[in-house]
């Protein structure tokens, strides 16, 4: 039986970056990406801004191809196939895919999370061209613009709040009369007065050729439809987790997050850690899950080295 030191399962700045670590400590780490979507969630995007070392800036996958490559110079092997089924309790651990078994002393979590998505027709065609998912990220591009912000709870209203320093008027899109978001948020919102709300209403198109121009909208009261101009839609209504593959093994939280003893990148299961944005509810961001990336493989080699 070949057993490897360290599986990694996920391919975005936190599987990756774990890789180059694991690589260079020379764990020769067996890392899957995923049959489609090898990169994580930065493929998806256009200017990444805020990623430390760019001072222009760099697109999405030019940096993924970086990290993709950086890791491989330093020998870790990549798959480009989905994990289906772990069992991560036994010894060694085992890592299935439609058609191989894997075994590893050690397995890194990094799954990474899917923003939801309205589902709408021109939603993916312009994501990336005003269409997005992260205020944090992308509201720096919207100085002086209109924008939409979808959603009711906690985060539309801190997106929609955070987006005031930039935009020139903010209208949050919310499908009922009045919001999910604790009452702190809600005041916060209601008094900026940047903040417009456009209730009982859902988007049902994105409008715009190369950019986003404006969203169409329904009232689903009176199911009338009308436009609204606009050059940025965020979209908050929500994150799931890619934990389902160890779910019943690993311990998550009541969102589905895989739970870790923080500040380390421990799981509750001897010999398997987590990073990135499978773990991460709060902060979401490339340098964040590159951050954890690194710090379960640090975990994971003083783990090994104490099970030699
Ligand atoms: P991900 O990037 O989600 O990668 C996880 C990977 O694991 C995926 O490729 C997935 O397919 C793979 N995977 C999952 N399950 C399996 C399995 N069973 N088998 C094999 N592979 C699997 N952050 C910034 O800091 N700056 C930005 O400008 C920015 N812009 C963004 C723009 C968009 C449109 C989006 C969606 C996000 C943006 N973010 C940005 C957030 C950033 O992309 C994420 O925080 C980061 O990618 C999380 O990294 P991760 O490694 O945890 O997971």
């Amino acid at each position: 039986m070949d057993v490897r030191n360290v599986i990694i399962i996920g391919s975005g700045p936190a599987g990756y970056t774990s890789a180059v670590y694991s690589a260079r400590a020379d764990l020769k780490p067996l890392v899957f990406e995923g049959s489609v979507t090898a990169g994580g969630a930065l493929m998806n995007t256009t200017e990444v801004e805020n990623f430390p070392g760019f001072p222009d800036g760099i697109m999405g996958p030019d940096l993924m191809d970086g990290l993709r490559k950086q890791a491989e110079r330093f020998g870790a092997e990549l798959v480009a196939d989905d994990v289906v089924e772990v069992d991560l309790t036994v010894t060694p651990k085992v890592v299935k895919t439609a058609t191989d078994t894997y075994y590893a002393k050690a397995v890194i979590l990094a799954m990474g999370s899917g923003y939801r998505e309205l589902g709408v027709p021109n939603e993916k065609r312009l994501s990336g061209r005003g269409v997005s998912w992260c205020a944090t990220c992308d509201g720096f591009f919207f100085r002086g613009q209109d924008i939409v912000v979808v959603g009711g709870g906690d985060t539309a209203m801190e997106e929609a709040t955070f987006l005031t320093r930039f935009a020139s008027s903010v209208t949050i899109v919310h499908r009922r009369d009045e919001l999910r978001a604790s009452k702190i948020m809600q005041e916060r919102a209601f008094a900026n007065e940047k903040i417009r709300f456009a209730w009982d209403s859902e988007v049902v198109d994105v409008l715009g050729d190369t950019k986003v121009s404006g969203v169409r909208l329904r009232n689903l009261k009176t199911g009338e439809e009308s436009e609204l101009a606009a050059s940025g839609l965020f979209v908050a209504i929500g994150h799931d987790p890619r934990s389902e593959l160890v779910k019943g093994q690993v311990e998550l939280d009541d969102e589905g997050y895989i739970e870790v003893a923080s500040p380390t990148t421990r799981t509750n299961l001897d010999g398997v850690f987590a990073a990135g944005d499978v773990v991460d509810h709060t902060y979401r961001q490339a340098i964040t899950a590159a951050g954890t990336g690194s710090a379960a493989a640090l975990d994971s080699e003083r783990w090994l080295a104490d099970h030699a």
